[in-house]
């Protein structure tokens, strides 16, 4: 076929595909114009998911009458950017200039706007990016745009959609995310007529948090603050707190929100060993930095972005992120639960009300005012000195501390302590590591051989000697000197099962010193002498994260004095 220049029309459908993939990256790119324009207050409309309508309506600087047919048929025309060298600044979240003309292209678009400084506002259009009226309009200072029928002249776009409550789903997530981005703009989103979000403009993140999450979620999670020069700052869950899926873990960079899974890596790293496996954190995190540090002209969709000092961005988030949980973490409290009950109850009553994010600061302020939430949360990451006063079934340590009564899990405690001892052993150089009088032999099945055979380095360095001996059979000459304890044999035939399930690489190596601490702490149900529980605990004071075991389980709770004494109606 020879080659021709495609048609006008053609190209601007084609171009517009980069930009518009869905009802949400239309809204995304209104809502960016309206938060570029200094907008206080975005209302979004959406009818069928955004299928049969968009509305993004804003209070921000609007658009002079002789600039409006410039910013709807023509593609790179925008007011955020005039010279190449203004790309390595970039302040606004726009700056391509082809989302408006994208978007025209495949819809039917009419727009109402005016700029703060002139008297009429102008009213404009347009079907598959052609103008068909236009007039000058009284309105408020602003800009409405409404795009009706996306993609009805792209029937392969069309075909692509989902159905109307997924594309509703895009919707509402990407619009939650930029009223976490941007507290201090009032948003709001009506579906099919129903309000299901609306923020109140307050410029504190919490208020968003709570709105966004809910009440509970809300208490639960830790603020970061950072003041170095990559600012890290926002909020993440307690270690408590989790989710199944990585979709709650949200970066802003200069508060654009941006996907980038060396950010989610960074958090991940941090609570490393504070997790169950499989499970992650709620996060919300802006990271602030020079915008010389970052490109964000990468993707037509702008959800890219390169950073100039990759590692430097990732230390600052991992450090804040650890940081903040070192010092916030709080011990699983057994007093927090009726609170958190009574709260429930309460924010569900305003939940079925629209002032959700009104009552839920009632709420809190009637809390305060009546002195019935006394949170007893120690909010610290190193354990109060602790005085160990018995056994209760042979599981768990009974100690008083100045804030009240702990109970402390035995096994998972020390599983902690041989973690941070394994972990600072493997820093220096080898484990140690004790040779056993009489080599153990071991009969594996091909299966469980291979997994000896692929795990050799790591079971090395680990203190184990396993050599083969033909067949089936293993020798195995030393242990890891923590293993001593319990049946040897047992032990390492369940270490080899689990690494077995662990895939391959740093996540079997993970598995293996979890497996090998976990087959030597001290296993619930043995008697321990007051001795031997003083120095556990005393080594649990000394590692660096008391509070969970390297799978994630709480080491110990916390049963406040201002819990007893509410339990023993002492006030
Ligand atoms: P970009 O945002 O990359 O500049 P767009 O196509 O999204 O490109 O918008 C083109 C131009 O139209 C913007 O540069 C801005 O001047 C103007 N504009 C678009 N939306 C608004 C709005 N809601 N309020 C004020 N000006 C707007
Ligand atoms: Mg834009």
């Amino acid at each position: 076929m020879a080659i021709r220049v495609l048609a006008p029309e053609v190209a601007a459908k084609i171009a517009a595909g980069e930009v518009v993939e869905r009802p949400a990256s239309v809204v995304k790119e209104l809502i960016e114009n309206s938060i570029d324009a200094e907008a206080t207050e975005i209302k979004v409309e959406v009818r069928q998911g955004g299928k049969r309508l968009i509305r993004v309506i804003d209070n921000g600087f609007g658009i002079p009458a002789g600039d409006v047919e410039t910013a709807l048929t023509s593609r790179y025309s925008t007011s955020k950017l005039e010279k190449v060298e203004d790309l390595s600044h970039i302040k606004t979240l726009g700056f391509r200039g082809e989302a408006l003309t994208s978007i025209a292209a495949v819809s039917r678009l009419t727009i109402v706007t005016r700029a703060a400084d002139e008297e009429i506002g102008t009213f404009m259009r347009l079907e598959g990016g052609k103008i068909l009226n236009r007039e000058g309009r009284g309105c408020p200072k602003g800009t409405v745009v409404t795009v009706e029928n996306l993609f009805y002249n792209v029937p392969a776009r069309l075909k692509f959609l989902r159905s109307e409550a997924t594309e509703r789903r895009y919707i509402d997530f990407l619009i939650s995310r930029y009223a976490l981005a941007y507290p201090e703009i009032r948003f709001s989103l009506l579906s099919d007529g129903r309000l299901t979000l609306q923020t109140m403009g307050s410029g504190d993140l919490y208020d968003v948090l709570i709105e966004v999450y809910g009440m509970e979620v809300a208490e639960q999670m830790l603020e970061v603050s950072g003041e170095e020069e990559i600012r890290v700052a926002g909020y993440i869950s307690a270690p408590h707190l989790h989710r199944s899926s990585r979709n709650h873990i949200s970066f802003f960079v200069n508060r654009r929100w941006v996907q980038d899974r060396m950010l989610s890596y960074a958090v991940e790293e941090a609570y490393h060993t504070l997790l169950p496996s499989e499970r992650h954190p709620i996060v919300v995190l802006n990271v602030e930095l020079s915008p010389l540090m970052v490109d964000v002209n990468v993707h037509p969709t702008k959800r890219e972005i390169k950073f100039l000092k990759r590692d430097d961005v990732f230390v600052a988030v991992q450090k804040a992120v650890r940081r903040t949980l070192k010092e916030k973490a709080p011990v699983p409290s057994l007093a927090l639960r009726p609170d958190l009950e009574r709260r429930r109850r309460l924010v569900e009553v305003g939940r079925r009300r629209r002032r959700r994010v009104e009552m839920a600061l009632e709420v809190q302020r009637t809390a305060e005012v009546e002195k019935i939430a006394p949170l007893t949360l120690p909010r610290m990451g190193k354990l109060p000195p602790l005085r160990v006063l018995g056994q209760l079934a042979q599981t768990y340590i009974i100690a008083e501390g100045p804030e009240g009564m702990y109970l402390i899990d035995q096994h998972t405690a020390h599983e902690r302590v041989l973690y941070d001892k394994l972990m600072a052993e493997r820093e220096r150089v080898a484990s140690s590591s004790q040779a056993l009088l009489e080599p153990l032999t071991l009969e594996l099945s091909s299966n469980q051989a291979a997994v000896v055979e692929d795990s050799m380095e790591i079971l090395k360095e680990l203190g184990f000697e396993i050599e083969p001996f033909g067949g089936g059979t293993y020798l195995v000459r030393a242990v890891p000197s923590m293993l001593t304890e319990s049946d040897i044999a047992k032990s390492i035939l369940e270490i080899i099962d689990e690494l077995k399930e662990a895939g391959t690489g740093k996540a079997r190596e993970e598995m293996a010193v979890i497996s090998l601490v976990c087959h030597s702490a001290v296993k619930a149900g043995k008697v321990l002498s007051i001795e031997e529980m003083k120095e556990l605990v005393r080594q649990l004071e000394e590692t660096s994260l008391p509070h969970t075991c390297p799978h994630g389980r709480p080491t110990m709770i916390h049963l406040s004095q201002a819990q007893l004494e509410r339990e023993f109606r002492r006030r």
